[in-house]
């Protein structure tokens, strides 16, 4: 980490950084970090900074100036799709994580936080530490699978919009049937936001949920339940009257 990088992160904010750069996807090739990591960060002349991690050959350890951010955090996101968990409250799963671990910080010297957290905490999702709860509904939120022709057998599209109707998600995601079925015949699903780790292509379902599992113990994990629907019901209700 280049000296600058250690000066506006401060001595807590480095440690963190240390900590969080480990299994972290490196900003410029996406490849997992196991070894050493540089931290690039932006935008140090506000309050707030950006943080990324790199590998050393990737990219500089540097504090650069903040580049134009993208505004639909959808396009950086990864959405895994999980049938009800065993001993769980009985909703299908969804998981949210970005691409790349993001960070703020508020400069000098504090905590990094991750970039979404203090978006989701905002709307109404908490932080989750076991998995056998449901989390609290956010009847404004809603989540909607469609099947469409061109995604690969098992997928759907699902789009998922805020209580703003805003874009948060969207997407071609892997839906295992009994994810779909649950999630359209309950009309609720539950939304985890965090770093897990999991593959949003595997079928290993135990595996995926003990990373999950990890991740609420770790305290990385916020969640939701979200209104689920498809496209049809939507177009249905639309035509009543
Ligand atoms: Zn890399």
């Amino acid at each position: 980490m280049s000296s600058e990088v250690q000066r506006v992160l401060g001595p807590e904010g480095t440690a963190q950084a240390r900590k969080e750069a480990q299994r972290a996807q490196c900003a410029s090739c996406t490849g997992e970090i196991t070894d050493r990591a540089n931290v690039v960060v932006t935008g140090a002349d506000g309050m707030r900074v950006q943080i990324w991690f790199a590998h050393p050959a990737c990219m500089p350890s540097a504090v650069t100036e903040l580049r134009e951010t993208s505004r639909d955090p959808g396009e950086a996101m990864r959405m895994t799709s999980l049938p009800p968990l065993p001993g769980g409250h009985g909703r299908a799963v969804l998981v949210a994580e970005l691409e790349t671990p993001q960070f703020f910080a508020d400069t000098p010297q504090t905590e990094l936080t991750d970039v979404l957290a203090p978006y989701l905490a905002r709307h109404g999702f908490e932080p989750v530490s076991a998995m056998a709860t449901g989390p609290p509904l956010l009847e404004r939120w809603l989540a909607v699978l469609t099947k469409v022709a061109g995604i690969e057998p098992g997928g759907s599209l699902l789009t998922i919009v805020d209580d703003q109707a805003q874009v948060f998600f969207t997407g071609p995601v892997f839906t295992p049937a009994r994810s779909r079925r649950t999630a359209l015949e309950s009309g609720e699903c539950t939304l985890y936001y965090g770093q897990t780790g999991l593959d949003p292509t595997s079928r290993d379902f135990p595996t995926q949920n003990r990373l999950l599992e990890a991740a609420a113990r770790n305290g990385h994990l916020l969640g939701a339940r979200v209104p689920c629907t498809d496209r049809a019901t939507l177009r249905d209700a639309a035509a009543t009257p």
